[in-house]
């Protein structure tokens, strides 16, 4: 039973074949510069690359290539799509309605079309790229996993703004929470690894990436998550400010002359580890600059990236009632010992007895306290994709 795995970016298309028996990824791929010149689709198969350089006007061209690269008689992974059992697609807002993943139909593109206007930048290729994987596989169920879906179950006083109540009802601002898929599955397994059922568990989550987000799951559900209405709330990111007086934005259009669109640019594309570094928003970059140069600035972005989390793990254990365990997850929480360090220093008050030794790690799942601490911490690498293939192969 093979489930393919696609999440479609505007110009990008990323996809997994997984066999579901072993939950091995038998393929993984990469197509970019879709409808620009210059389109190229690099597959990982069996340890070798193999690299298609190919115009592709659009998705469905794209698509076309992944199945062709997939059957490919040296470089593919299966004799033919029939090998494909069904197809899962990652899908970045449901909105309301959806608090789990679902079997596509006519009415659920009506609904992602609906919710477009809430993710403009992403839901769109999201849908373009479903609408192509059904005209080449009209026979194949297909199913999509929302990136919102899991933080639905969010109570009222965490996902409303205090703002006028209307705005709620009529332009449905409210938090909507993103990375769901990433949040749910390492709290899953953080109970695998504890041997216990979530559902006796106060778990956070950090999901620190590029983006980055944390979670609070209480008995297997999200109560509440640091990103809000778009990806650009909580923490610190590699280019997002994250959390700020929203007055300073009203300042920066009518006292010093930004346009809104600037504003979006700067809060978006030019804030977070990027903006206050100056050198860069790669982790890697910004490490090297604070440690082997000594750079204020550097020293200054990590830091305040650090304050931000744990200020959330504080928070969360406060609307928890406690924390069991604390999870650290996505290329920064995977691969940054230094980082992870100093977001739990200090927290022996909370019950977390911080192992230094076992904390010299990268990407795998291990457990970063000292057997007797109380409150546990553990890096477990997030596995989206799988998680994706499990949801769709349930509606097998
Ligand atoms: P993601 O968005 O989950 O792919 O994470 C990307 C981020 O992980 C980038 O900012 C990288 O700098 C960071 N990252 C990857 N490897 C390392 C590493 N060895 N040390 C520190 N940060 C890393």
């Amino acid at each position: 039973m093979n489930i393919l795995v696609i999440n479609c970016g505007s110009s990008s298309l990323k996809y997994q074949l997984i066999d579901m028996k072993t939950e091995d990824s038998l393929a993984t791929g990469l197509v970019e510069r879709i409808g620009i010149e210059g389109s190229i689709l690099t597959q990982k198969a069996n340890g070798e690359k193999y690299v298609v350089e190919s115009p592709m006007k659009d998705h469905t061209d794209a698509i076309k290539l992944v199945l062709d690269a997939l059957v490919n008689d040296v470089h593919g992974v299966i004799k033919s799509m029939d090998e494909i059992q069904a197809v899962g697609h990652r899908v970045v807002h449901g909105g309301e309605k959806y608090a789990k993943s679902v079997l596509i139909t006519d009415q659920v593109m009506k609904d992602l079309e609906d919710c477009a206007k809430l993710a403009p930048l992403h839901n769109p290729p999201n849908i373009i790229g479903i609408n192509a994987c059904k005209a080449l596989m009209p026979n194949t169920p297909m199913v999509v996993v929302f990136d919102t879906a899991f933080h639905q179950t969010m109570p009222e006083k965490a996902y409303l703004y205090a703002i006028p109540y209307e705005l709620y009802e009529e332009k449905h601002i409210r938090k909507y929470g993103f990375h769901g898929t990433s949040h749910r599955y390492v709290s899953l397994k953080a109970a695998e690894a504890l041997g216990k059922d979530i559902k006796d568990l106060k778990i956070i989550t950090c999901h620190l990436g590029n983006g980055a987000s944390v979670a609070a799951v209480k008995n297997g559900e999200s109560v509440d998550t640091s990103m809000g209405f778009t990806p650009l709330e909580g923490l610190v990111m590699g280019t997002r400010t994250g959390n700020i007086d929203a007055a300073v934005i009203t300042y920066l259009i009518k006292e010093a002359g930004y346009t809104a669109e600037q504003v979006d640019e700067i809060l978006n594309k030019k804030s977070g580890i990027l903006g206050v570094s100056g050198v860069s928003s790669d982790f890697r970059d910004v490490e090297d600059a604070a440690w082997n140069r000594n750079e204020h600035r550097s020293i200054l972005a990590l830091d305040m990236f650090a304050y931000r989390v744990k200020q959330y793990i504080g928070s969360y254990a406060a609307i928890m009632g406690g924390v069991d365990v604390i999870v650290f997850t996505a290329g920064v929480g995977e691969n940054s010992p230094e980082m992870r360090e100093s977001i739990l220093e200090g927290l022996d008050f909370l019950g977390v007895q911080f192992d230094a030794s076992a904390n010299k790690v990268r990407g795998k799942l291990t457990e970063i306290t000292k057997p007797e601490s109380k409150v546990k911490a553990f890096l477990i690498p997030t596995n989206e994709e799988l998680m994706i293939a499990k949801d769709t192969l349930a509606f097998l």
